[in-house]
């Protein structure tokens, strides 16, 4: 299937590339949310983050990383977001791995949904289910 995300890390798409290594590529995101938005993008193509394998991840946040502290500092923003959309309900649109970069500045826009509150005895009820799922896949986690 076509990706727009395999083809600028193939160089058929053009894009406007900050930083590429053997297994990454950073580029500006074309509709940002601030200026400077930047995208960080493995090379190989995995759907969404928890389809990347861990040793390829830790590569990615380093590059991330990096990158960010020169975004930062090339826009002069106050801060950054770095998020990962994962699924259509979470927005996201292109199915290949990347971290967003947002550079943010004092009282730009505000990105805080509603929170809720947990109602009696359900934050214990929501921790048991997670709890009971990572304790059945916690050997994987380990490599055993
Ligand atoms: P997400 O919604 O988290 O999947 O993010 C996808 C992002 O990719 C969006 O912010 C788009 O603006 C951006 N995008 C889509 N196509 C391109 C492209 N050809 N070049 C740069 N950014 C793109
Ligand atoms: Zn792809």
């Amino acid at each position: 299937m076509e990706c727009i995300f395999c083809n600028i890390t193939e160089k058929k798409s053009e894009a406007e590339i900050l930083f590429e290594d053997d297994n990454i590529v950073a580029f500006l995101d074309i509709q940002p949310i601030n200026y400077g938005h930047a995208l960080v993008v493995p090379k190989k193509h995995y759907d969404n983050f928890l389809t990347v394998p861990s040793n390829e991840l830790a590569e990615i946040v380093k590059a991330t990383q990096f990158i960010a502290g020169a975004v930062k500092r090339s826009v002069k923003a106050d801060g950054f977001n770095v998020i990962t959309n994962n699924g259509d309900s979470a927005g996201q649109t292109v199915y290949h791995f990347h971290f967003h970069i947002i550079p943010r500045f004092n009282e730009d826009f505000t990105f805080k949904p509603r929170v809720k509150n947990y109602g009696t005895g359900a934050l214990k009820e929501y921790a048991d289910k997670i709890r009971s799922v990572i304790s059945k896949y916690k050997d994987i986690y380990n490599g055993k």
